[in-house]
């Protein structure tokens, strides 16, 4: 479709939204003001809106005559990471987290981007619902990074409150060139597991190890020893992630403290793989309390698991020829497997249907260029989740809100598909 008319009207608005939505992140499940934001701005053109889905998610619904059911997907939350990107529109803000620790607040994984870009999708949509049969499902998910909001929105009656979905379409911005969007036909991100680890010692003075039972070495030891999982179990043909995010314990210098708790982050693309590395993970977390005479056995907590994230290959062609003739050939790229997880993978596994995932860039293309000259991408191009991510707000807005109107028109346009047929 030609956008460039409309969304030349409302770019400016839609760039003042991302602006305020990044002044004030929240964390996963505390996103009541970006909620009420979106619930209001949805409300204004003219959907039928429903907040507090899934604690702080809502859902928008416009019915435009029969025909398919596209739910687009934007995720809200932010990351408890200091923002320093010396930005006049940097955040300043604080929170607590879930585990009632106070920290600096940053939208450092773009999912402003992605609620503005909702929004702005939807605008171009009514002003076009002439042009297009069907209903488009809106949905503002909470807590993406905590890895609980869809599942938390599925729980709610995702499915069965509003109109099924046909087809489920997600975007995420990128560290590659603003006006490019990146397409993988297939498995696109990992499954993640999280396990927390409770390792048991017991607690003594310090001078007196031989009375005690020492976590902290117990853990040091183990956060070594599980970087071996990969490296000594797992084919070099295959691939797999395990990270300890967190590590904790003791309270003084001078005590040994009675326990340690430690977060393991695994990712893996093949179900086998997986299976061996969460076998291999658990082995050495028992092995390394039996080797330090630990008095009772490990606590290994699961925390949560989200699948893989697979594009259901004949609509990302779809979605890639949509694109390719919206915004130029030149500018669509295809993309292999990412390590990172996401938990859209769960809407589109629990509503049995195909989906399209896709990812747009936010960087400035020179930036990027001289990055990709002097061989420093990883080094000189911030990433999401680093405390310098920073998209370039109206291009990367631009291509955000086209990517997802054009992609949703590839089944509301006129002469798609019937409705269950991708
Ligand atoms: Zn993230
Ligand atoms: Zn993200």
């Amino acid at each position: 479709m030609s956008t460039d008319h409309d969304l030349g009207t409302i770019l400016p608005g839609l760039e003042a939204l991302y602006r305020d939505l990044h002044r004030h992140p929240e964390l996963a499940f505390q996103e009541t003001r970006t909620a009420a934001t979106a619930a209001r701005r949805m409300r204004a053109l003219g959907f039928d809106v429903t907040e507090k889905v899934g604690v702080t998610g809502v859902v928008a619904v416009l019915r435009n005559g029969a025909g398919p059911t596209v739910l687009l997907r934007a995720d809200m939350d932010a990351l408890p990471i200091r923002e320093e990107t010396g930005l006049p529109w940097a955040s300043r803000e604080r929170s607590t987290d879930e585990r009632g620790l106070d920290s600096p607040v940053m939208h450092a994984c773009g999912h402003d981007v992605h609620v503005t870009a909702l929004i702005g999708a939807c605008e171009l949509l009514t002003r076009r619902r002439d042009a297009w049969r069907g209903t488009v499902v809106a949905v503002f998910q909470p807590g993406e990074e905590s890895g609980l909001g869809a599942r938390r929105m599925l729980e709610d009656g995702l499915l069965e409150r509003f109109p099924e979905p046909d087809i489920l379409l997600g975007q995420h911005v990128s560290p590659a060139p603003h006006g490019t969007v990146a397409h993988c036909p297939g498995v696109l991100l990992g499954a993640t597991d999280v396990l927390t680890v409770r390792l048991f010692g017991r607690g003594g003075h310090g001078s007196r190890p031989e009375s005690a039972v020492d976590p902290v070495v117990m853990a040091a030891s183990l956060v070594l020893r599980l970087q071996t999982v990969v490296s000594r179990e797992v084919s070099p043909r295959e691939s797999a992630v395990v990270t300890v995010g967190t590590l904790s314990a003791g309270t003084t210098p001078g005590a040994i403290p009675a326990e340690a708790e430690l977060s393991v982050n695994i990712r893996s693309f093949a179900p086998a793989v997986r299976a061996k590395v969460m076998a291999a993970v658990e082995r050495r977390i028992q092995a390394e309390a039996v080797a330090a005479g630990a008095p009772r056995e490990p606590e290994i907590v699961p925390l949560y698991r989200l699948p893989v994230t697979a594009n259901h290959p004949a609509s990302t062609e779809r979605v890639i020829a949509a694109h390719a003739a919206e915004f130029g050939p030149r500018a669509v790229h295809r993309t292999g497997p990412q390590s990172a997880s996401e938990d859209f993978g769960l809407l589109a596994e629990a509503a049995a249907r195909p989906s399209v995932y896709w990812f747009i860039g936010g960087t400035a293309p020179a930036v990027f260029a001289r990055a990709v000259v002097a061989g420093t991408v990883e080094r000189d191009v911030p990433h999401n989740h680093a405390p310098t991510f920073a998209p370039v707000p109206r291009p990367t807005l631009a291509t955000g809100v086209r990517a997802l109107a054009t992609a949703a028109l590839v089944w509301l346009g006129p002469g798609t598909t019937e409705p269950g047929v991708p």
